[in-house]
């Protein structure tokens, strides 16, 4: 199943999503999780790698690391919080993924307008926030440690 609006987000543009920030990861997206794997796939998908201050699991971990989509003008490395457009939305076409390539968090917004209002939202299920997506990382954060050093 896929949320897709295609009329909706025309409409909007990614106003409240994809021009506030790139889309998370989970690792299950991806093929290969060694350190060679992701490096490539930091580069030919044009990814940052991201943190969560501290770990969403209450360790003393000082950084729970994540892979999500660039933004514009942005480094690889990249631990900034919202106000910056993801490099793959594109103005004429929407976002250059398809639904499949898209990041889990992209995949799973869906859009919504109502009372003149758009109310575009991640159902609680997918624990799709910021501490939810990092945890899923955190069995491979000693690969991210490396692959941010490569950078
Ligand atoms: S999901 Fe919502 S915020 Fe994003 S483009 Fe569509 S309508 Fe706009
Ligand atoms: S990957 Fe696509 S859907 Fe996700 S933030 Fe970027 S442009 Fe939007």
């Amino acid at each position: 199943m896929n949320y897709i609006n295609t009329e909706l987000c025309k409409k909007c543009g990614g106003k409240y999503c994809c021009q506030q920030m790139g889309g998370t990861f989970i690792p299950e997206q991806f093929e290969d999780l060694t350190v060679n794997g992701l490096i490539e796939a930091v580069k030919n998908l044009k990814l940052s790698i991201d943190w969560y201050e501290g770990c969403p699991l209450g360790s003393d971990r000082s950084r729970t690391l994540y892979l999500r989509t660039r933004n514009i003008d942005s480094p690889v490395i990249d631990p900034s919080w919202g106000g910056y457009t993801c490099v793959h939305l594109n103005p004429d076409k929407g976002c250059d993924f398809t639904y499949e390539e898209r990041p889990f968090e992209c995949q799973k917004l869906i859009p919504k307008f109502e009372n003149g209002e758009y109310k575009c939202y991640i159902p609680k299920q997918y624990k799709a926030t910021k501490a939810g997506l990092s945890s899923r990382w955190i069995p491979y954060q000693h690969i991210l440690l490396k692959v941010e050093d490569s950078f």
